[in-house]
């Protein structure tokens, strides 16, 4: 049962009183009616790459955790509506190969995705590097099967663009991190394939510049505009420093750099020449001050890898302090300013480390220990109060403490912190309303005691 105890980052470890993997949604609406009947509470597993905690079970064992991973069959491909129909335990990367083959894109695309499932990444409405031209997780997926606490088994799976018949069922289920009820399947959207990709990485002086060179990107490839991160000076150094095969793209270091990606739908010539004026015509500006464009498959490869690499490099220099916010983007700069000069006064050993979706106004604004080194109780014993200090920064600044990567236990109680009275009641009276013997992720998401069971007897 070990590796269904532990998360990835191994932050957390539980205990349960079994490990259950049914491999038909009808077997799992079966053990959900058991549990129900046993006041047995369940935490779904998918893929347990999720980095909040939310799949781990808790210490006290007297619950199972249910793992998706027989729930792995594609049930149907749909190249001309475009959409795919796949149980909650198929990863990502089969969801991407499976669209592949039929000459079709789908779209998220994360680090994890060789591990991640469907129902992971649905439960936690993973986002990704290509949220800024196809939306996160929420927007890909048109219908969901479920099966609720009481062990009855919902089908959603809907195929439809438009469906204005009530309340979403499908969007309460997204993003509520197992606590409402068990995604056995999915629909997903399909897009067509671009016919070529180029990635640019681009020095620029100062994140304003990366703003500046957002917006000038958006107004000239509209569309084509599918991926754009900011990576600091920082974050290039730690790559380089322990993953041995990367390469420097450009001669000389810049604070800070962005890596885009333009997708085609006619071929690399052309794109590669309306990436070519862009960034002329931001150097002219002075947005940015050097740039390299990939020019095969292997380069467009190499590239991404720069950034994909910096979460395994931060971690492969000690202990690390992580932070997923979102901001509205114009925000950004002056808080990437202010919030670093904050944090340089209160820790000034402590390093930055920020990287991060910039087009969709999501930041990894992480912190390590400094080059020289640090005891690592020292580095954690500050831990809380560099949280206190980022995240009251985010919500003065009108953001949000997780933009993709759920609450689970980690910022469960954080949130609660920062969210009106109100709405902490109505995303109790929905756990109630789905839930009302808190048998489904008792203690994720919402605090033990906000998701208290109802007053119903044994039968
Ligand atoms: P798990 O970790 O198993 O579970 C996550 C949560 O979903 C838990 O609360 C669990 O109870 C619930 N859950 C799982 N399956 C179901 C189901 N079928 N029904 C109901 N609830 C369920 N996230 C991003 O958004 N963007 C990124 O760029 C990103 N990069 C990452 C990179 C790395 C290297 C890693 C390790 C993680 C990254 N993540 C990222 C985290 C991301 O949330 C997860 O990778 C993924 O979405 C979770 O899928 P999973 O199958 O592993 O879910």
């Amino acid at each position: 049962m070990a590796p269904f105890l532990t998360d990835w980052r191994r932050k957390w470890t539980g205990s349960a009183l079994a490990v259950v993997q049914p491999d038909t949604p009808q077997d799992v609406a079966a053990v959900l009616h058991w549990c129900h009947q046993q006041r047995v509470a369940i935490v779904p597993q998918g893929g347990n790459t999720g980095l909040s905690g939310g799949a781990t079970p808790p210490a006290e064992g007297r619950s199972i955790v249910l793992s998706t991973a027989r729930l792995n069959r594609i049930r149907a491909v749909d190249p001309l509506g475009l959409t795919m129909t796949v149980e909650a335990g198929v990863t990502l990367q089969q969801v991407q190969d499976a669209a592949r083959e039929v000459d079709r894109l789908f779209p998220l695309s994360l680090a994890a995705e060789g591990s991640c499932t469907i129902g992971g990444n649905l439960a936690t409405n993973a986002g990704g590097v290509q949220v800024l031209r196809y939306g996160n997780a929420r927007e890909l997926c048109l219908g969901l099967e479920v099966v609720t606490a009481a062990g009855e088994l919902w089908n959603g799976l809907r195929t439809l663009r438009k469906d204005n018949t009530g309340y979403d069922l499908r969007d309460l289920f997204i993003g509520s991190e197992g606590t409402l009820g068990l995604i056995t399947a999915a629909v997903l959207k399909l897009f067509p394939l671009p016919a070529a990709q180029l990635a640019a990485f681009v020095a620029v002086p100062s994140p304003d510049a990366a703003l500046q060179l957002l917006s000038l990107a958006q107004q000239r490839l509209g569309p084509s505009l599918t991926a754009f991160e900011l990576i600091s000076e920082t974050c290039l150094q730690l790559v380089e420093r322990h993953v041995p095969a990367a390469r420097r793209p450009l001669a000389d270091p810049s604070p800070w750099y962005v890596l885009l990606e333009l997708s085609s739908t006619t071929d690399a010539a052309d794109a590669a020449q309306a990436i070519e004026r862009l960034l002329e015509g931001a150097m002219e500006a002075g947005h940015a001050t050097d740039a390299a464009i990939s020019t095969s498959l292997q380069q467009f490869r190499s590239l991404w890898a720069l950034r994909e690499d910096i979460s395994e490099s931060q971690g492969a220099e000690g202990p690390t302090i992580k932070h997923d916010i979102a901001l509205p983007i114009g925000r950004i700069p002056a808080f990437i300013e202010s919030t670093s000069a904050a944090l340089q006064r209160q820790f000034p050993a402590l390093r930055l480390v920020v990287f991060g979706h910039l087009g969709d106004g999501n930041l990894h604004f992480n912190l390590s220990p400094p080059p020289s080194g640090m005891a690592a109780a020292a580095f954690v014993a500050q831990e809380a109060a560099v949280n206190r200090l980022v995240h009251d920064a985010v919500h003065d600044a009108e953001g949000s403490i997780s933009a993709e990567h759920g609450l689970g236990v980690l910022r469960r109680d954080e949130a609660a912190r920062y969210k009106s009275a109100l709405e902490l009641r109505l995303m109790t009276s929905l756990k109630h309303a789905f839930d009302p013997l808190n048998l489904m992720n008792p203690g994720k998401l919402l605090a033990p005691g906000r998701d208290q069971p109802m007053e119903i007897p044994l039968p």
